[in-house]
């Protein structure tokens, strides 16, 4: 079986900034795969490459079996890959049902685009009962989902989670981590960039450690958290 995507040798540079050093992994349908690692490590980048917003130095990055290099990116959106960004970029003065509409950009079914709507709001029951206030007065928490709900609206097989938890409180955080699990459940294929390693990995079927642009270690979510030097480093034990 091929997977859902598949990364390989992927380089990505910052004018000569190197961000990322040639890594390698694929996401199967049906999996949450994690990237954990410090500040700096390269994560944002390489969701930015997938989704086309970067272009790669090399390497090569396949999408539902096409390749995605070179592709721009509100075709690779079209393929069925959706980003909920770092810092969340909601549109604050649009309402919250506007929010969700305009990640549906690029569908035309009316009614499916309306179930999809619904469903956000089932997922994420404040936004709905907030759904014709500005985007711009919810929480940091209530933007991170309206971010997740946007992303959902376009219907993807795979959606790339940008540090979801960040600058959230504990009760938040949670709140969205049990989301990403439900999501999960219903059969959602999921790439997520987390600095919280212990609720990610908790999560994940797969899990990458990055280091300054390169994939120092591999396992299942289980072995990476039972891995000593994933603890120490990332899991605040001595
Ligand atoms: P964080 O968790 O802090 O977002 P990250 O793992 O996502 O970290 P990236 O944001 O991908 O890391 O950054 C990787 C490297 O690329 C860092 O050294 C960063 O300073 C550099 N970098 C990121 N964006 C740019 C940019 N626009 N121009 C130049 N260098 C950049």
């Amino acid at each position: 079986m091929t997977a859902l995507l598949e990364v390989e040798d992927l380089r990505v540079a910052y004018g000569k900034i190197e961000a990322v050093k040639g890594i390698s992994f694929t996401v199967e349908a049906g999996q949450v795969v994690t990237l954990i690692g410090t500040n700096g490590a390269g994560k944002t980048t390489t969701l930015r490459t997938l989704s086309g917003l970067l272009q790669p130095l090399g390497g090569s990055i396949r999408f539902d079996g096409k390749p995605l290099n070179g592709i721009p990116a509100h075709k690779i959106v079209a393929l069925g890959l959706a980003h909920s960004p770092e810092g969340r970029h909601i549109f604050p003065r649009l309402t919250i049902a506007e929010n969700l509409q305009l990640g549906a950009f690029l569908r035309k079914d009316a009614a499916g685009i309306a179930q999809d709507i619904q469903k956000a709001y089932d997922l994420f029951p404040i936004l709905g009962e907030r759904r014709a206030q500005a985007a711009g007065t919810l929480s940091g928490g209530e933007q991170q989902m309206l971010a997740m709900g946007r992303a959902l609206m376009s219907r993807p097989k795979l959606l790339m989670l940008d540090e979801p938890s960040m600058g959230l409180s504990p009760i938040m955080m949670q709140k969205i981590m049990q989301t990403i699990a439900e999501l999960k459940a219903q059969g959602t294929t999921i790439l997520l960039v987390e600095q919280n390693a212990q609720a990610a990995l908790s999560l994940a079927d797969q899990g990458h450690v990055m280091e300054i642009g390169n994939i120092v270690l591999s396992g299942t979510g289980a072995e990476l958290l039972h891995d000593e030097s994933v603890r120490k480093a990332y899991l605040g034990e001595d």
